[in-house]
């Protein structure tokens, strides 16, 4: 079976969106790196750390998309590029601030900053850096400052610290790049266009999902449930929303299982992900819906009797298959 494989094609403003990305993204980093100075908790640093991957995470997902770039390899690039950038101006907005910071501590003079700067340059602070360190945790009462991390812990720190910035960029990038695009109409796709829920299959016919060898033998499964399974296939249409050359199909299959604590617990196993679809199979998934909603009566039901074997699953001990993307789900939901 096929599935979707982006084009490779890109446009150029994609060049413009990521140089305005790290130019956002160096500003960021001065609000960035006061804050990591003023927070006096390591824990609390990371979490700024996270956030500010976070924020870049999205910024380049977003200029990705904002770019058109279906070319895997160049919006890693250009990502990592810009979180190269960004990481560096935090390390030179640290530098900046500590400087501030020493000539408010010795009341030397603002007009002064330019001297200042020559006697205490950049490499000047990375050295002192490195030597001193950073403490970790507050100062002890009996007067001792905590435990030091210096010398090589300080590089392994701002290791992490733009493996955080910069594959945060880059993993969105990545995921934007890789969605599918409708290249007959020049736009991307949208997601969950059509969604079918396949409520408690038989184990035969989830193996026959999972070794299917064409898009039709997926969409001529049997769809009578069986009462004693308590899971669904849930099938996902995302696509070009104005012609039929762009339809890709995701399967999953979403089992309910009962943790040690007694919960339900929800897990979804990825079977498909992007099959290609003709515009003859598009039509069989549409035929397929609405042999799924009639069987079930309605779609309200189907949910019905999915929740109430949910429901089922928590009181009795079940076995467990596929351990991807488990999420707490209480008993009593649905
Ligand atoms: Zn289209």
């Amino acid at each position: 079976m096929e599935t979707y494989k982006p084009s490779g094609k890109f446009r150029f403003s994609i060049f413009g969106l990521t140089a305005a990305l790290a130019v956002v993204g160096v500003a960021l980093g001065w609000v960035y790196q006061w804050l990591i100075d003023v927070v006096p908790w390591i824990y609390l640093s990371v979490v700024i750390t996270l956030g500010f991957g976070l924020l870049l995470f999205l910024g380049a997902g977003w200029v990705t998309r904002l770019g058109r770039c279906r070319n895997v390899a160049l919006a890693i690039l250009v990502a990592v590029i810009a979180g190269l950038l960004v990481t560096a101006a935090t390390y030179y907005h640290a530098y900046t601030i500590f400087l501030d910071d020493a000539m408010a501590a010795e009341n030397i003079p603002a007009e002064q900053r330019a001297v200042a700067t020559e006697q205490f340059p950049f490499r000047d602070y990375l050295k002192f850096r490195v030597e001193t360190g950073w403490s970790i945790g507050r100062p002890g009462r009996d007067g001792s400052s905590g435990m030091p991390i210096k010398g090589v812990f300080v590089y392994l720190v701002w290791l992490i610290e733009a493996g955080i910035l910069v594959g945060g960029a880059a993993l969105g990038a990545v995921g934007a790049a890789r969605q599918p695009y409708c290249e007959s109409c020049d736009e991307w796709t949208e997601a969950d266009l059509l969604t079918v829920a396949l409520p408690q299959p038989e184990p035969d016919t989830v193996e026959r999902v999972k070794t299917a060898t064409s898009v039709d033998q997926l969409l001529s499964v049997p769809i009578a449930p069986s009462p004693d399974e308590a899971s669904s296939l849930v099938y996902s249409l995302s696509g070009c929303p104005r012609c039929e050359n762009s339809a890709f199909l995701t399967v999953k299959h979403v089992s309910v299982t009962v943790n040690k604590k007694d919960e339900a617990e929800t897990e979804t196993e990825d079977l498909w992900s992007d099959l290609v679809l003709s515009p003859a199979q598009l039509e069989t998934m549409q035929a397929f819906s609405e042999q799924v909603e009639a069987a079930a009566g309605s779609a309200v039901e189907t949910m019905q009797a999915f929740a109430e074997q949910v429901e089922a699953a928590s009181g009795s001990t079940a076995a467990k298959d596929g351990e991807e993307q488990a999420e707490d789900v209480p008993p009593e939901a649905g």
